[in-house]
């Protein structure tokens, strides 16, 4: 080794390292060790509550090569958010030793996520004269089960649903083997004393068969039927994605009408048959995370239109479980794999449940003997001009930490999040954990799913809110829930306030005045009523509303959010007047509209709405695209869908607009849009149009704002934000003119991102309370 000359006495050090951030489960100790006898460095590794605590002695050179070899190599699923080292008298270690486990006082150490199965363990699944052969629960140090089979930490075996598995000599000696690349895998199993799949009929009688449960499961396929399927983090419902009889089985028994079903293929190849697939793409569907990548569909594909009604795209994904890999080498090269849930509610998790509440879906299951700990769904990206939108942050970025900025002294703050497309914040330290999706809590098994994933979260991550924040909206099951959990204070967000600072904690903002351009749905507003396209300026400590586009009462509410056509009948008659009635009378001549005209006439439960999402409904029931929303947001995607692409390089005259005293009129586009219309104008060149004039008008606001404010920086959120052309458009063309665009990437732009918003909108009320 460089420096040693045989004679001299060399200095010999003794340095004790604590490492925090996610270095449990993901083969650090291993790396330790091995780096350890490499260097010939002595002392020990231990796994405490705190994070990895090494002492490591030896001559100083050494020492150096090993503390730049941990900073510089560490395990590529580690995450160390902090490293602490200290120097210590030499106390003469004769070896380098894997120390058991200790509980530590501070949780500081943070659970890996789910990890896609590895290409070594994908080998020996498939190799007959490996043990592994066929075994559906196998993994290693780098993949497998983490957050879905964790209790508590730190993370060891005893404290997941591994642990009532006995380990047998083979997989005790992999375990135990410190070059063996199962070595400390603390969910290691193997045919032998690991997990095991059973195939049961509705009645829950199992199903034995001489050609075994993979051939038995295949079989069931063929014949089209509907498997659920236990899987990671929950049930799924499957079936031949090619058979279009058994899709449309599948949405009937579901009571799914159209929203798109994800699809999951074999491996990237066959994906790439049927998709187009960027490098960034394709990546993301090889990551570890493994998440559902909405890909556009070739021409070519000849894949069942069932699987994504009116769509051009469609959501992949790659096998991440040894079960899916099997399941997906045999005769069918893509299936349909949906969450295993009646409508909206939770994913079901448990073997019993899954037979009381999916038997009228399902035909058998595909069931195993692992407890599933929490409930995770899979996670859902889309890439927008080469720039990842994440939609569902879940199975494999869940429990993974966003680092914000605040003072690290700062009180525990929960955010309970939306009431759709849930999910909650727990923000300790400089540290924002996003809960997985927990979707709609308005039920009371939607209750339920937040309060026990809200209760392992704090287990894990070893806090308790002391501050509670949540959406102001008076009628938000949200806000009950909210008062329920325990703490020292309560604190109300506006929802598009909330928008506008999870965009900005989201791009690692300090507490510095933004524009925020936040177009949604619906979110309760100071003034009683229903926001949702909003200009604002703004930060963590406050916003200012400057335009908004004008109010439109919503007849019947909710239900005109079920019903475009209600919407858009609303907006005829509002701003087009006895104009606008004829229109209606002769676009919806089946519908009632005399009775939705009089409930906007006399505004009888009729809220008012400045919703973007709403004058995206409309456009889209007058073009005669969509005129019900069986899924949220479906009237917008399917309007959107049928833009042309913005580098198609088609550009028209906006529709006319009005501005005036902060307040956008859309008659005049209502009105062109029907002349287009009327006069034979194709759909897709009318959606164009439209987008083109929102463009248009989000720029416009955007320099007005910025002429009185000097502000130059913009941030983009809210759910409309997931439409491509808009996102894409918007973001170029502010650019060009010198804006900073910050968008969404780590968080959701729609309500599943508020929760983030919710948290640093309280850090700073708490901040300036104090000083
Ligand atoms: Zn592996
Ligand atoms: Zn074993
Ligand atoms: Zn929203």
């Amino acid at each position: 080794m460089a420096g040693k000359t045989g004679s001299e006495t060399k200095k010999i050090t003794r340095y004790r390292l604590l490492i925090k951030g996610v270095v449990q489960g993901v083969g650090f100790r291993p790396f330790v060790y091995n780096l350890a006898l490499a260097l010939g460095i002595k002392g020990s590794v231990l796994n405490s509550g705190e994070g990895l605590v090494i002492e490591a002695e030896g001559e100083e050179q050494d020492i150096r090569n090993f503390l730049k070899e941990l900073k510089e190599n560490a395990p590529r699923l580690a995450k160390i958010s902090n490293y602490q080292e200290i120097e210590l008298h030499p106390c003469g270690y004769r070896s380098f030793v894997i120390l058991k486990s200790a509980p530590g006082n501070d949780k500081e150490a943070l659970i890996p996520p789910d990890v896609a199965t590895c290409p070594e363990c994908t080998k020996e699944i498939f190799d007959p004269q490996d043990r592994h052969y066929q075994y559906p629960f196998t993994n290693c140090t780098n993949c497998g089960p983490r957050f879905t089979v964790i209790n508590e930490v730190p993370y060891d075996r005893p404290k997941t649903s591994m642990a009532v598995f006995r380990i047998c000599d083979e997989c005790a000696r992999e375990y135990s083997d410190p070059v063996d690349r199962r070595f400390h895998a603390q969910p290691i199993a193997c045919p032998k004393c690991g997990p095991r799949v059973e195939v049961i009929n509705r009645q829950g009688v199992r199903i034995d068969v001489l050609k075994g449960w993979l051939e038995l499961c295949w079989d069931i396929l063929k014949e089209g039927k509907i498997l659920a399927l236990k899987g990671l983090g929950g049930f799924h419902l499957i079936c031949n994605a090619k058979n279009n009889e058994a899709v449309k089985v599948l949405r009937r028994r579901k009571g799914r009408d159209a929203k798109p079903f994800a699809v999951m293929g074999r491996d990237l190849e066959t994906v790439q048959k049927y998709c187009l697939t960027s490098q960034r793409e394709a990546e993301l569907l090889c990551s570890s995370q493994a998440p559902i990548v909405i890909l556009r569909k070739r021409t070519s594909c000849m894949l069942p239109g069932e699987l994504a009604p009116n769509l051009k795209t469609l959501g992949f994904m790659l096998p991440y479980t040894p079960l899916h890999h099997l399941l997906l080498n045999g005769p069918f090269d893509v299936l349909v794999m949906t969450s295993g849930n009646y409508s909206s509610l939770p994913l079901v998790k448990e073997n019993s449940r899954a037979l009381s509440e999916l038997h009228e879906i399902a035909d058998f299951f595909l069931t195993h003997d692992r407890e599933i700990v929490n409930r995770c769904d899979d996670s859902l990206v889309r890439v927008i001009d080469g720039e990842e939108q994440i939609y569902r942050r879940s199975r494999g970025y869940v429990p993974g930490y966003l680092s914000v900025r605040r003072e690290s002294k700062a009180p525990v703050i929960l955010g309970v999040g939306g009431e759709m497309k849930n999910s909650f914040c727990l923000l300790k330290k400089e540290q924002a954990f996003m809960s997985q999706y927990i979707g709609e809590i308005d039920s009371m098994e939607g209750e339920e799913n937040l309060f026990a994933s809200l209760s392992n979260f704090q287990k894990l991550i070893g806090v308790k809110p002391e501050i509670v924040a949540y959406d102001s909206h008076p009628g938000y099951h949200s806000a009950q829930v909210a008062l329920k959990i325990y703490a020292a204070a309560y604190e109300q967000i506006q929802h598009h306030h909330a928008h506008l600072a999870s965009c900005m904690a989201d791009n690692e903002m300090d507490n510095e005045e933004v524009i925020g351009i936040i177009l949604d749905g619906t979110g309760y507003g100071p003034d009683g009523n229903l926001w949702g396209f909003e200009v604002l300026t703004g930060n963590y400590s406050g916003f200012k509303r400057w335009y908004h586009l004008a109010y439109v009462p919503l007849p019947g509410g909710d239900m005109a959010i079920r019903h475009p056509w209600r919407t858009a009948v609303a907006y005829l008659a509002t701003f087009l007047q006895e104009r606008g009635k004829k229109y209606a009378a002769m676009l919806f001549k089946d519908k009632k509209v005399d009775i939705i005209e009089k409930m906007v006439a006399r505004g009888f439960n009729s809220p008012l709405s400045s919703g973007c999402g709403r004058l995206f409904d409309a456009v889209s029931a007058l073009t005669g695209i969509c005129l019900e929303n069986t899924y949220e947001g479906q009237a917008a995607i399917e309007l959107g869908e049928v833009a042309l692409e913005p580098e198609e390089g088609f550009c028209f005259q906006p529709y006319p607009y009005e501005i005036r005293d902060g307040i956008v009129f859309p008659g005049g586009i209502i009105e062109e849009i029907l002349k287009d219309k009327f006069s034979g104008v194709p759909a897709e060149i009318i959606s164009t149009k439209f987008h083109q004039t929102m463009v248009h008008i989000i720029v416009e606001l955007t320099e007005r704002t910025a002429a009185v404010t000097g502000l130059k920086k913009v941030v983009l959120s809210g759910g409309t934000w997931q439409n491509s052309y808009l996102l894409q458009a918007v973001k170029r063309l502010l650019k060009a003119r010198g804006y900073q665009v910050l968008t969404h990437s780590r968080a959701p732009a729609n309500d599943g991102g508020i929760a983030l918003g919710q948290v640093m909108i309280a850090n700073w009320r708490w901040q300036e309370k104090c000083v």
